[in-house]
């Protein structure tokens, strides 16, 4: 007899627990129900996962799961299709491994003990690095100290339990291989000055480079897929848009510890009880009294500096450097990355990224927000036989890779709004693929699996049937260019859009 109950429609839960905290985000202690089983979500500090780690997910995948393991677009793996009554003993090999959050340090030992405060603790844990901090030569700083420390202050203060699962933080440490088009909460990004590094910060965004990246759909929207749907999609990300407040001010690194803490208490403090995320509070009110508010949680000055409102980032991120090898900042060493198909890792798959790990880098893997896997630390003799069991694990490690260049959500075997297959439907597109084309199969407008708007986008209309959106400027998808095609006739398409591009 299963141990479980139904904690909402949508939600199980150990059965000696209250239900942690009512979200439909699954998380490592709240595993939610889907198609193809339970979902439970690991978060991995900065991405990073040791080979002991990885061995443990991937043996507890095999025993309590279908043996699924994605990667996700912030870095973190879910595993896929957990048995009914398995999920207890999964958590507890998963908590036991180091996967779960630090508790809280607190006089109320019943309290930070309880399903509801380790749950909450676990739901915190967003902070976003390059999979490459520390370690890129572009960096300016190494972001992995502060992402640390920010971690424990997240879990460290009992009011931030009152955040939600989805409310996070970006620290761009000024990397080439760096996820900067996807909004966040608050971010920071790392600057020069004529005296040492800065983070510059703003809200509800991303640090401008150029033109801000296009914001992700699933951030805006819970609609289910139609053309009316898209539009109510487009219009809320513009609204986003509009909410973001570009670069405020500039901080020391030390400090930037003290202004997340401040920003989170003025956001609890003054957010209603149905406000989540940081671009609400923002129309309520204008950054500057935001500011104002925050002031009185930190020692120094804090202003909107008029000197930043036009900062840029300096150096251009590039997400291909996520594949094959690449340079690191110490000389001799490297790091080298491949795309799993479809951002699916099965227990063996696992298991042998672990062995290289080990055998050719420092013991540890990195995920990163483009649903792929980096070895960092390789010597340059180990190199070869690095990018050799990575394809011989079925990774891709060329960003020319048809695999490379396609992501899709579920789709209707994971996921029961989706209109279609996306999975299948973008395996048997990798086959037809043009080259130099990038497209994101979406099985309903939420686009969960995309953190950015893809250059191209079929959108499930029905099985088998996709409408296809062209990437224009616009928010959302961007322009509808043609409706219910096949998989056939979508790549037949994708090969003319990308002619014509090519001869504009
Ligand atoms: S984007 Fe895909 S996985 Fe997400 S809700 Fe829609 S159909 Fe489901």
């Amino acid at each position: 007899m299963s141990v479980l109950t139904q904690a909402s429609p949508s939600t199980v839960v150990p059965h000696a627990a209250a239900t942690p905290r009512p979200s439909a985000c699954p998380g490592l202690l709240r595993i939610v129900a889907a198609r193809d089983g339970g979902i439970c979500r690991i978060k991995l500090p900065g991405g990073e996962l040791s080979a002991d780690q990885a061995r443990v997910v991937a043996d507890a995948s095999a025993r309590h799961a279908a043996g699924v393991i994605e990667l996700t677009n912030r870095a973190n793996l879910q595993v896929r299709g957990v048995r009914s009554g398995h999920e207890a003993a999964l958590i507890a090999e998963l908590v036991d491994a180091g996967l779960g959050p630090t508790p809280r340090r607190t006089t109320d030992a019943a309290d930070s003990s309880s399903t509801a405060a380790v749950s909450a603790a676990d739901d915190v844990r967003n902070v976003m690095i390059s999979p490459a901090a520390g370690r890129d030569p572009f960096a300016l700083i190494d972001t992995t100290p502060l992402c640390a420390g920010l971690l424990t202050l997240l879990q460290g203060e009992s009011r931030f339990a009152a955040l939600s699962p989805k409310f996070a933080l970006l620290l761009d440490g000024g990397e080439r291989l760096a996820s900067i088009d996807h909004p966040h909460d608050v971010w920071f990004a790392a600057t020069e000055s004529h005296d040492g590094v800065r983070f510059v910060f703003g809200l509800a965004g991303c640090p401008p480079a150029g033109v801000c990246g296009q914001a992700n759909a699933s951030e805006f929207a819970n609609a289910p897929s139609s053309t009316h749907a898209v539009t109510g999609v487009q219009n809320a990300t513009h609204q986003s848009r509009v909410d973001a407040t570009g670069a405020l001010a500039a901080i020391l690194p030390s400090q930037v510890a003290a202004l997340v803490r401040a920003l989170l208490h003025t956001f609890l403090d003054l957010a209603p009880a149905d406000t989540t995320r940081m671009r609400h509070l923002l129309a309520m009110h204008d950054v500057d009294a935001l500011l104002q508010h925050a002031q009185r949680y930190v020692e120094f000055p804090l202003s909107r500096d008029a000197t930043f409102a036009e900062w840029r980032r300096s150096t251009p991120a590039d997400p291909a450097l996520r594949l094959g090898a690449h340079a690191q900042r110490v000389s001799g060493t490297w790091h080298a990355g491949g795309q799993p198909p479809l951002g699916r890792l099965d227990a063996a798959m696992l298991q042998g990224l672990a062995a290289l790990a080990q055998q050719h880098g420092n013991g540890t893997l990195r995920a990163t927000p483009w649903q792929s896997v980096l070895l960092p630390d390789i010597p340059t003799h180990a190199l070869p036989a690095a990018l050799a069991g990575l394809n011989a694990l079925g990774l891709a490690c060329d960003p020319a890779h048809p695999i490379a260049r396609l992501i899709a959500c579920a789709g209707s075997s994971g996921c029961a709004k989706s209109l279609a297959d996306t999975k299948a439907d973008a395996l048997q597109l990798a086959a037809l693929l043009p080259a130099n084309v990038d497209v994101h199969l979406s099985g309903c407008a939420r686009s969960c699996a995309a953190a950015h708007c893809a250059p191209y986008t079929l959108l499930a209309a029905a099985p088998g049937r996709y409408d296809l959106y062209r990437r224009d400027g616009r928010p959302g998808f961007g322009q509808c260019v043609a409706h219910q095609l096949t998989i056939a006739q979508a790549a037949d398409m994708l090969d003319h859009l990308s002619r014509s591009d090519t001869d504009a």
